[in-house]
């Protein structure tokens, strides 16, 4: 995507408002919107055009998104956003697994909509290897080049299972990552049941980055999907 053009998005949503409140809203921030109301529809459009952004919803008319983010991930690693209702916790880290970057929980606001947009096209525009090695979360900053995590000039020492931990998460800042996944990327695949290793290591970590560990606002968690670190990019900046 060269500076200046205009982002090209697809959006596949059979509900006809919010197809033309997502049309309205990403035209404002300048982006090409193409617009499909079936799976069907969408994997056309996706086959004859050359887009940067997809929004997907998963409930669709003649099937389930979930088998066009299938169908994008065989040739495309251009971000996915997906569009899901609030109870659909399964569908929604069934979507992750299949490659999606992130989701929005209808009914969603835009504030949080273009938070998540910018968050996707940013990690898409950035290839991993030249990704910023320093992450600021507030007075904490880390470090992925020297693993080295401070609280201003103090050097606060995690545990090689807490660093894992933290480095996953930041490798994917601003982005959800799965409960199964931060299990077998930080333990190992044969420990993908124990979801209370993740509650506790999140809790310890939280002691050392969160200035109100009760009341976190860099390490979230969405609840029956995964965790998230945010960082001060994410979260625009100084503390409240
Ligand atoms: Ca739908």
């Amino acid at each position: 995507m060269s500076q200046g053009a205009p982002v090209q998005t697809l959006v596949v949503e059979d509900d006809e408002a919010i197809r033309q409140m997502l049309r309205t809203t990403l035209e404002a921030e300048g982006h090409r919107v193409h617009t499909a109301r079936s799976l069907r529809e969408g994997l056309t459009l996706a086959g004859n055009r050359r887009l940067d952004l997809f929004i997907v919803d998963l409930g669709l008319p003649d099937g389930d998104g979930l088998q066009l983010i299938h169908a994008l991930r065989k040739w495309t690693s251009r971000p996915v956003l997906v569009l899901s209702a609030r109870t659909d916790e399964t569908q929604k880290v069934q979507a992750l697994d299949a490659g999606a970057d992130d989701y929005v929980t209808k009914p969603f606001g835009v504030a949080e909509l273009h938070a998540r947009v910018r968050v996707a096209l940013r990690h898409a525009a950035r290839p991993a290897r030249l990704a910023s090695t320093l992450l600021r979360c507030g007075a904490v900053s880390i470090d992925l080049g020297t693993k080295r995590v401070q609280r201003g000039a103090e050097e606060l020492k995690l545990t090689a299972t807490q660093w894992r931990l933290l480095e996953v998460l930041a490798r994917h800042a601003g982005r959800v990552v799965t409960a199964d996944r931060l299990l077998a990327e930080v333990w190992g695949p044969s420990h993908a049941e124990q979801r209370h290793y993740l509650r506790i290591y999140v809790r310890q970590l939280r002691q050392k980055l969160e200035q109100d560990p009760a009341r976190p606002r860099y390490l979230l968690n969405d609840t029956g999907i995964g965790y998230r670190l945010m960082t001060d990019e994410e979260v625009g900046g100084a503390p409240s």
